[in-house]
């Protein structure tokens, strides 16, 4: 018996290798728009719902390709309109997602690994160690599996009619406006997978969502930030979260091999030449270890004059954590340090609070496969999440 050739997922392919592909079928490269407006505009995942495309290149298609997002295992609904799922790299490995409504924007938060090697020390993804990175068709695949999944829910609760503002945003195709890459993961640490889907993202035939609604988080790759530069120009927000190197290198260690002057230059660096408003720097707020007004005067020091933005995230804390969230007073403190010395500052409001849907706070989890066999043979397979 001869094995079936693996089917290519076209959830992984910017518009350039799918154009290639079609190619390599015979057929010319314009279908690859066509393709991609089905996929991306309409959201369909089947090749027989294509109509406009050839009868043998559908078959074609069907026999090589495949349009496949990761699969859910479960979906969590937080009282305030969050949502998260738990969703299935392959057998073993789960990871998060999160959707975070508000009534100018829609957010998802998607992950580019399952773990991290990073290993930040308030950060339940990176105790949880390293599984593998996610590929292009699994970044992109919860983009869309996103979109289908709220566009469905939608759909069963807008009131038919003009006036509805949801049903607008669905009509206009805009339940997600804004893309962040704050799930589980170090994005930059996964480069290959990740920009060939942030091109997806900002493509006209993709998502075709603007660059500046397209966020990229990174703890601090300082070299990945140059490569970013030369290949895409989405929104660049960076990990921060302490003042200076000695607290920087306990809180973030890869600040041992890249120190805050080195990783701020790169960021100058990025805005440079991708013509950028402003960086945006991430501070998780933890209570009596960066939270005091004079390390609220030292970042304003290393950050004023420059396009930089503070989005001060207050602590999600997890089991086993050292760590605890600083008062709500002490932060507003640290954030009106930061305007008085002219550095823009805002406070994350936490949503999801109780699915344990913030972003950072996705701590994933490996499923425990049951396998029920009898004798050699496998009768079934129980899945935990
Ligand atoms: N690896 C990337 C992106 C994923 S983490 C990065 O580190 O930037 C997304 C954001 O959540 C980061 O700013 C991260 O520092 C923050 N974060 C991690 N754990 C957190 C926690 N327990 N509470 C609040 N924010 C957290
Ligand atoms: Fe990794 Fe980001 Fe968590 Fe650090 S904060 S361990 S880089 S996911």
């Amino acid at each position: 018996m001869s094995a079936t050739p693996q089917r290519t997922n076209l959830l992984g392919l910017p518009r350039a290798g799918l154009e290639a592909f079609v190619e390599r079928l015979g057929s010319k490269p314009f279908r690859a728009k066509q393709l991609m407006a089905w996929i991306y505009k309409r959201g369909v995942g089947s090749f027989d719902e294509m109509t406009d495309l050839a009868k043998d290149f559908r078959a074609k298609l069907g026999e090589l390709a495949e349009i496949r997002a990761p699969e859910i295992v479960s979906v969590h609904r937080s009282t305030d309109g969050t949502v998260k799922w738990l969703l299935r790299a392959d057998a073993s490995q789960a990871f998060e997602m999160v959707y975070i409504p508000e009534t100018d924007r829609g957010t998802l938060c998607i992950s580019s690994q399952v773990g991290c090697v990073l290993d930040c020390s308030f950060c339940s993804t990176g105790q949880q160690g390293f599984n593998r990175n996610l590929t292009a068709a699994e970044i992109v695949g919860q983009v869309w599996l996103a979109a289908r999944e709220l566009e469905r829910d939608a759909q069963a609760r807008a009131p038919v009619g003009p006036r509805d503002d949801e049903a607008k945003s669905l009509r206009e195709g805009r339940i997600i406006t804004n893309v962040v890459l704050m799930g589980m993961g170090e994005p930059l640490a996964n480069f290959r997978n990740v920009v060939p889907a942030l091109s997806v993202f900002l493509d006209d035939f993709g998502f075709d969502l603007s660059r500046r609604r397209v966020t990229l988080s990174t703890s601090g790759l300082v070299p990945q930030i140059y490569k970013l530069a030369e290949a895409t120009n989405v929104a660049l927000a960076v990990s921060l979260h302490a003042p200076d190197d000695e607290l920087r290198n306990e809180l973030v260690p890869i600040n041992r091999k890249h120190p805050i002057a080195e990783l701020l230059q790169a960021c100058w660096h990025y805005l440079d030449e991708q013509n950028g408003r402003s960086v945006t720097f991430e501070y998780v707020m933890l209570e009596g270890v960066n939270d005091s007004p004079a390390q609220a005067r030292a970042l304003a020091r290393l950050l004023k004059g420059h396009p930089a933005k503070v989005n001060l995230i207050p602590f999600n804390p997890f089991p086993g954590t050292r760590y605890r969230r600083s008062p709500t007073a002490i932060i507003q403190r640290f954030r009106d340090e930061l305007l008085q010395r002219g550095v823009l500052a805002t406070i994350r409001r936490t949503r999801g609070d109780d699915i344990d849907a913030a972003c950072g706070q996705l701590a994933g989890r490996v499923i425990d496969r049951v396998t029920v066999r009898l004798g050699n043979k496998v009768i079934g397979v129980a899945v935990q999440a």
